[in-house]
């Protein structure tokens, strides 16, 4: 069995298939469709979900060592769900104790049944970073894969789409997956954009066999950071109606798209929305076929948003503006030895200041009184939740904590046209992309946010910074050992914004999405199977893809 490095490395188009671990399907089925695919020759490699759609699935983990057992090759899913560093420092060295050394790291959906428990201690670029460290530090040969979207249409969405694949990049991650989409001009987006600045990680394109329910339920943004296009839902509804309930004209877009990826110049594909092995195969085949006149194929596969954002195209949004909080904090940033400087430098002035933190430090009244004053001057203008690790400086003054994810590292890929996947609000990433462009910074948002220390929570984010105590840009700390602790830095039942859109509120986002769209089939009308292709579930077989974190 030649390991997925190895296929990688030989240049040659694979394919990736995706196996949904969920605890919809039963194990036996999925082992059986792994046995299935392992004599199919051209994939390098089954991947398995875990928490797909952000439901409950089965242990990735154990079906990845039952699959391989298949003679297949498994590519474990692993996300951030959930799940502190300690929990996932185990996982990791149980992966790597059972030799099972794909590992595709995501940020992950938000957990729908168990919406209490949404615990997000790290985000997927520490995750990356981290088993990258464990990588360099045992010799284990970790493959990492790492997932970006291009297929987001709102400007700041999309760029930090691009930034955020950067910094997974320079992480350590080997190769990319794309989400779903079905738009060639954003895939040629995100090779262009790669190619123009020398990064030649391979990246798989996301193609995935689109039922006409699966589609009507993307059009409403559901599962998180999928989506499908007015037209394509129209095609898909006019296609539906053969005598095969639209089978063959589904297959047929899968192999146009995979011939289209290869014309392009991508790694590889990974199929998704069929675990039928003939219909895998009948794909790879065909897509041969279409291979060389994959330039004619290229507009049949322009389902994007008409008024969206595409980074080669003129884009008629005005640059944004520089407003006055950015201004000024930046402007003592650069005069001032301040806790928000992007460069901590030594100066008779911190020294200072730290001199009169530490006599504060050591009077537990005063400080206690300092961590007040802090928390809420901070608490008005940012929304601080007091995690003690302030980083504010280089998220463009807006607080991670905010985020619902507690993302550090820029946005998941669960955005919906630049909204928030969890609740009914703006993603918190555009503002900070926002005001990066505005101030012509947007390389500053590539620097690498490592987990706060979240023993920290609660006190004086400015003492830790001077006494350096903090876990900040350029001051990691290593605390996988030790845990994370629960990811938030207020309880899910006392955060006023995740109590207004009400648990489950990852439902009541999709709802409100659902409401304002006109025309969609809406999310609980679409959650049955596909009727022909036999596993068109949206929430299943999109798996992880849309958690692109
Ligand atoms: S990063 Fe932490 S300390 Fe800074 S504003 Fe946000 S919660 Fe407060």
């Amino acid at each position: 069995m030649k390991s997925l490095a190895e296929r990688v490395q030989s240049g040659q188009f694979l394919y990736m298939t995706e196996l949904v671990a969920s605890g919809l399907k039963r194990e036996a089925q999925v082992l059986e469709i792994a046995s299935k695919l392992a004599v199919i020759p051209e994939i390098a490699a089954g991947s398995i979900t875990s928490y797909a759609g952000g439901q409950l699935g089965q242990d990735s983990i154990r079906v990845g060592t039952a699959v391989r057992a298949r003679g297949l090759v498994p590519n474990v899913h692993l996300t951030c769900v959930s799940q502190d560093r300690k929990t996932i420092g185990k996982t990791l060295v149980a992966l790597q104790a059972l030799e099972m050394h794909n590992i595709f790291s995501i940020s992950g959906d938000w957990p729908k049944a168990a919406v209490k428990t949404a615990v997000f201690d790290i985000d997927s670029v520490q995750l990356v970073e981290h088993i990258a460290d464990m990588r360099a530090r045992t010799g284990t040969p970790f493959f990492i894969s790492a997932a970006v979207s291009p297929f987001k249409y709102q400007r700041e969405d999309c760029l930090y789409q691009y930034v955020k694949l950067e910094k997974k990049i320079a992480a350590g991650a080997n190769m990319a997956i794309t989400q779903v989409g079905w738009d060639a001009t954003k895939f040629v987006e995100l090779k262009k954009y790669l190619d123009e600045r020398g990064i030649k990680t391979p990246v798989l394109g996301n193609v995935y066999v689109l039922s006409r329910r699966a589609a009507e339920r993307m059009n409403t943004g559901n599962p998180p950071g999928c989506w499908a296009s007015d037209e394509l839902v129209a095609v898909l509804r006019k296609e539906s109606e053969a005598p095969d309930g639209g089978l063959q004209g589904r297959l047929e877009r899968a192999a146009k798209s995979v011939a289209i990826l290869k014309g392009i110049g991508y790694a590889g594909a990974y199929l998704g929305g069929t675990h039928d092995a003939r219909q895998v195969t009948w794909i790879i085949r065909r897509a041969e076929e279409l291979a060389p006149k994959w330039e004619e194929l290229f507009e049949e596969l322009q389902f994007g948003k008409k008024d969206g954002f595409y980074l080669y195209k003129r884009d008629t949004q005005p640059k944004p503006t520089r407003t006055f909080l950015p201004m000024a904090l930046d402007t003592a940033g650069k005069a001032l030895p301040v806790p928000w400087a992007k460069k901590v430098t030594d100066s008779p002035m911190r020294r200072a200041i730290q001199g009169v933190f530490r006599w504060l430090d050591r009077r537990p009244l005063l400080s206690h009184w300092f961590e007040r004053f802090e928390y809420h001057s901070k608490k008005e203008i940012f929304g601080c939740q007091n995690c003690g690790n302030c980083v504010l400086g280089h998220m463009e003054y807006v607080c991670p904590q905010t985020c619902p994810k507690q993302m550090r590292n820029g946005p998941c890929g669960g955005t919906f046209h630049g909204a928030c996947e969890v609740i009914d609000q703006e993603c918190i990433w555009v503002k900070v992309m926002e005001r990066a462009e505005a101030s012509s910074t947007i390389d500053q948002l590539k620097v690498y946010v490592p987990p706060p220390d979240r023993r920290l929570t609660g006190t004086a984010s400015w003492l830790n910074f001077y006494l350096g105590r903090d876990s900040r840009p350029g001051r990691p700390k290593d605390l996988w050992k030790a845990g994370g602790g629960p990811g938030r830095t207020v309880a899910i039942d006392e955060d006023e914004k995740l109590k207004t859109a009400g648990p489950p509120a990852a439902d009541k986002a999709a709802a409100a999405r659902a409401a304002k769209a006109p025309g969609a089939g809406g999310p609980g009308k679409a959650s049955g199977p596909g009727k022909a292709s036999g596993a068109g579930q949206a929430g299943e077989a999109s798996g992880g893809m849309r958690q692109a974190g």
